[in-house]
């Protein structure tokens, strides 16, 4: 059977490839350690399930509205407005199952054929894929290592065309950690109103933030950014729920009013369990998410002195999110391999760690590290890549 030619142009997940081969190794009985994952390493708090469990006993296991429950709303708008001053109607939030789903629905209902979505580089692997899927045309802008990874004004301005809808913003982001101040996003931000071009800012690591660095959604900068801002969010990075599948956006109510119409088509609503774990997640004690958060920002700061310490390793360090994305292009030349795909997959199966290259993220020279494991793990792993580049200088 010929599949659908939309399908047929996707790019598989590099992410996904890479821990199914480190899954392979580990059944073959290899003591691989994965820093490959993309989720917090800790069970989601106690609290949580406990009121997912309570959901369940009472009786609450039916549909949903498609946009998801008002209490759960009503925790999504709280949550705005404490962390942000930013106020949301119920009709400007829809919750989705996950934040992938938020972004996939947007740009289902945002983008015609040729339409064009600005997306700085390195990226996160599924805004591409999103973007074509909903017929759109990714446009990359390149965020220079030099520049922290960060895009410029002058650079967006450039990459601007009569055809361009929208620009992607995540920050703190994936797979770079790097978050944008409030000047830099303000500066964006003029040149996306004056062009008229709707912001994605995809906010999901907003929690995960460390040392003085602080969250800023560009949205909360001026009435007329939040207009122009939808914000995606969710409770799978903050609140360790990255099963769960509970995500939402926020923004005009016309914009969500579409992803409405077809989430009630396509998936009815978000699992009504979860929903209610979410609503818990938001209205109860939020010291777990701090617990999290410090674990997270104890290993950062071990593991990326160990690995700045490797020959050939450079690293920009991040200020949230939980990934090292090294440039590793030296190491790889002075280990004798031609590009650093090569290079990570001897890393794999020579050194029993796996990594996922940054040619999925669109910069080739780096290697995404994810530092959501053991602390005893990490250091095992970082130790087994520095003998790995030493032995084969
Ligand atoms: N956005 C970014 C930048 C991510 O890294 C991820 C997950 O890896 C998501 C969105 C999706 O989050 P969710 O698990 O809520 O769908």
């Amino acid at each position: 059977m010929e599949l659908a030619k939309r399908v047929l142009s996707l790019t598989p997940s590099s992410t996904l490839a890479i821990t199914a081969k480190a899954k392979e190794l580990k059944e073959q009985g290899k003591d691989v350690i994965g820093l490959g994952a993309g989720e917090p390493d800790f069970n989601t708090p106690q609290h949580i399930l406990d009121a997912a469990f309570q959901s369940m006993n009472e009786g609450h296991t039916k549909y949903t509205p498609s946009a998801g429950l008002p209490t759960l709303k009503q925790a999504i708008s709280k949550k705005f407005e404490m962390d942000q001053g930013l106020i949301y109607e119920p009709n400007e939030i829809i919750v989705t199952n996950g934040a992938k789903h938020a972004l996939y629905t947007l740009f289902q209902v945002l983008l015609n054929d040729g339409d064009e979505v600005i997306i700085p580089t390195p990226y996160w692997v599924s805004y591409p894929e999103q973007v074509k899927l909903a017929g759109g045309v990714p446009v990359y802008i390149e965020g220079l290592e030099e520049n922290q990874f960060k895009i410029t004004p002058e650079q967006l301005k450039k990459a601007i065309t009569n055809k361009t809808k929208a620009v992607i913003i995540n920050s703190p982001s994936n797979p770079t950690g790097v978050i944008y101040t409030a000047e830099e996003l303000l500066e964006l931000g003029k040149i996306c109103l004056e062009e008229n071009i709707l912001i994605v800012s995809d906010e999901i690591y907003e929690k995960l933030v460390y040392g003085n660095a602080k969250h800023v959604s560009i949205a909360q900068l001026s009435p007329e950014l939040k207009e122009q801002t939808i914000i995606i969010n969710g409770v799978s990075k903050s609140h360790s729920m990255t099963g769960w599948r509970i995500g939402y956006a926020a923004g005009n109510s016309q914009i969500i009013k579409a992803m409405t119409n077809l989430a009630s088509h396509s998936t009815s609503n978000p699992t009504t369990t979860a929903q209610y774990a979410a609503i818990a997640a938001y209205n109860g004690p939020q010291e777990p998410v701090e617990t999290m958060r410090q674990a997270f920002e104890e290993r950062l700061e071990i593991v990326y002195k160990k690995l700045t310490a490797i020959p050939g390793f450079t690293c920009v360090k991040p200020q949230g999110a939980f990934y090292l994305y090294p440039n590793v292009k030296q190491a790889a030349i002075n280990t004798g391999f031609e590009n650093v795909d090569d290079f990570a997959k001897a890393l794999l199966v020579e050194a029993n760690v796996a990594v996922i290259p940054g040619s999925g993220f669109g910069t080739p020279d780096n290697i995404r590290l994810s530092y959501a494991t053991s602390l005893e793990q990490l250091e095992k792993a970082i130790s087994r890549i520095h003998q790995f580049v030493e032995s084969k200088m």
